[in-house]
């Protein structure tokens, strides 16, 4: 499996650094966001250490797809399904990416705008 040694999430993965885990299996990994910005705030995302959408090759295609599919777990088991939820991915610094490996915000909890900000 693909890691980077500097990589913040990837050091969270291999457990170097402490997370609030809610979910993990053997793809993919859920842990509270650290400055969370709805009642619930959980960044979902591949234990591949894969930097953004835009690096995504059609080899982590199933990954991504596992990903997200897990994320809808995770909103059921948390309890956010049936008022909705948002998905979010921040691709490259404009967009707000601070983190460069792929994750999924997954917001609820309260209501969200449209246009988002
Ligand atoms: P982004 O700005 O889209 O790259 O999202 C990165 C997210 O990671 C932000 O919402 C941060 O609050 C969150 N974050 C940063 N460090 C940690 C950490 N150690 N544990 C949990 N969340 C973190
Ligand atoms: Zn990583």
């Amino acid at each position: 499996m693909s890691s980077d040694a500097q990589c913040l999430f990837c050091r969270i993965v291999n457990g170097e650094i402490p997370a609030k885990k809610v979910f993990e299996d053997d793809e993919v990994i859920a842990f509270r966001d650290i400055n969370p910005q709805a009642p619930t705030h959980v960044l979902v995302i591949p234990r591949k250490h894969i930097p953004s959408i835009d690096d995504m090759t059609e080899a982590d295609v199933a990954t991504i797809g596992t990903t997200v599919l897990r994320a809808s777990h995770i909103a059921r088991e948390l309890g956010i399904d049936a008022d909705g939820y948002r998905l979010v991915v921040n691709n490259g610094p404009g967009a707000g990416q601070t983190v460069f490996h792929i994750h999924f915000h997954l917001l609820g909890g309260r209501d969200f705008s449209w246009p988002p900000g």
